[in-house]
């Protein structure tokens, strides 16, 4: 399939890339790793005018640690991510996420932004974000907003980010040291989207549970944070029966999208899997 005509745009910075924005309004599209808005386009689901391409402002790349907080810059790729040193030693949740995205070929063009940016249930940083508490500071040129990740999915392909903005940066609060992490995904083969996926992060106070997120993919038409299944946990011991009964409320508030991967029933049984399992092996991995 053959995209529509666009006029290519490669802007130096990020007031140059808001001023291209601005100027074109609903006929541009920004063009990050290009794997899923490429396809779009092939598809002429998307038929933009004009594309303005992320890839040449150095300022949204890198991974660095400010006061605590992990700054991500959004065209951070996610070979970037899962190769830095410092996410593996201080988050490594993102690491193991990013590991399971699709194969070596979408892992070495596709960003962090343009994932989240996307607003595809399917696509596996959404559910990190919100498991990681993560927030996202989007740029226009009135000036800058921080948006925390939940809350910032609304639907399929829709997010709070308005048309006019850039997401620039990824914020993360620097996990604690110590803390049980998981992303169990089950896929059909290598390369595809999540059947079901759920992210876990865990503070352990002894046999108690501390501190506990949440989160699952492609079981809704956003991410889904389990909310009901962390206050069960939360101040309790983490036995089979706590971990099973947190797995069926997680269960609950899913509302699958019916596809090749399955029927509802069935993508619910795995979204409670997937939730055991990642309970499981980030209580194996906390410490303290
Ligand atoms: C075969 C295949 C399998 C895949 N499997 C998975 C998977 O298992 N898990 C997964 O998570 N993803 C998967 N993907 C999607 C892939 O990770 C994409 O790279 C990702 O969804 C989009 O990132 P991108 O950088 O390619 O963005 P693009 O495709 O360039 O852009 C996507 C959208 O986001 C907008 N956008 C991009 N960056 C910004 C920004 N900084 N600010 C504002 N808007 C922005 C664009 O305008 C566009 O609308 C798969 C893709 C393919 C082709």
């Amino acid at each position: 399939m053959i995209p529509g005509e666009f006029e290519y745009h490669a802007p130096k910075s990020v007031p140059d890339a808001l001023a291209l924005l601005k100027q074109f309004g609903d006929a541009s599209k920004l063009l990050a790793g290009g794997h899923s808005l490429l396809p779009m386009m092939k598809m002429r689901f998307a038929q933009p005018a004009h594309l303005i391409d992320l890839g040449k402002i150095a300022e949204l790349k890198g991974i660095r640690e400010d006061g605590g907080t992990l700054r991500i810059g959004a065209m951070t790729t996610e070979n970037e991510l899962i190769w830095s040193k410092l996410l593996q030693d201080k988050c490594p949740l993102l690491v193991e996420g990013a590991r399971l995205i699709s194969d070596p070929q979408v892992r070495y063009k596709g960003t962090i932004g343009g994932d989240i940016a996307h607003g595809d249930p399917g696509n596996d940083h959404p559910a990190l974000m919100l498991a990681l508490s993560a927030s996202f500071l989007l740029r226009s040129a009135a000036g800058e907003r921080v948006v925390p990740a939940d809350g910032f999915f609304v639907g399929t392909y829709d997010t709070l980010m308005k048309a006019e903005e850039i997401m620039t940066e990824i914020r993360i609060p620097v996990p604690a040291a110590g803390a049980g992490y998981s992303y169990c995904k089950l896929k059909r083969k290598v390369g595809d989207f999540a059947t079901a996926a759920a992210a876990v992060m865990l503070r352990m106070n002894g046999e108690a549970v501390k501190e506990i997120a949440i989160a699952l993919t492609n079981v809704a038409a956003t991410p889904l944070k389990a909310r009901a299944a962390e206050d069960s946990l939360r101040g309790k011991p983490l036995t089979d029966a706590a971990i099973a009964a947190a797995a069926n409320l997680a269960m609950s508030i899913c509302d699958p999208a019916v596809d090749q991967r399955g029927d509802a029933e069935y993508k619910t049984a795995m979204a409670g899997e997937m939730t055991q399992r990642a309970l499981r092996m980030a209580q194996s991995r906390a410490k303290g």
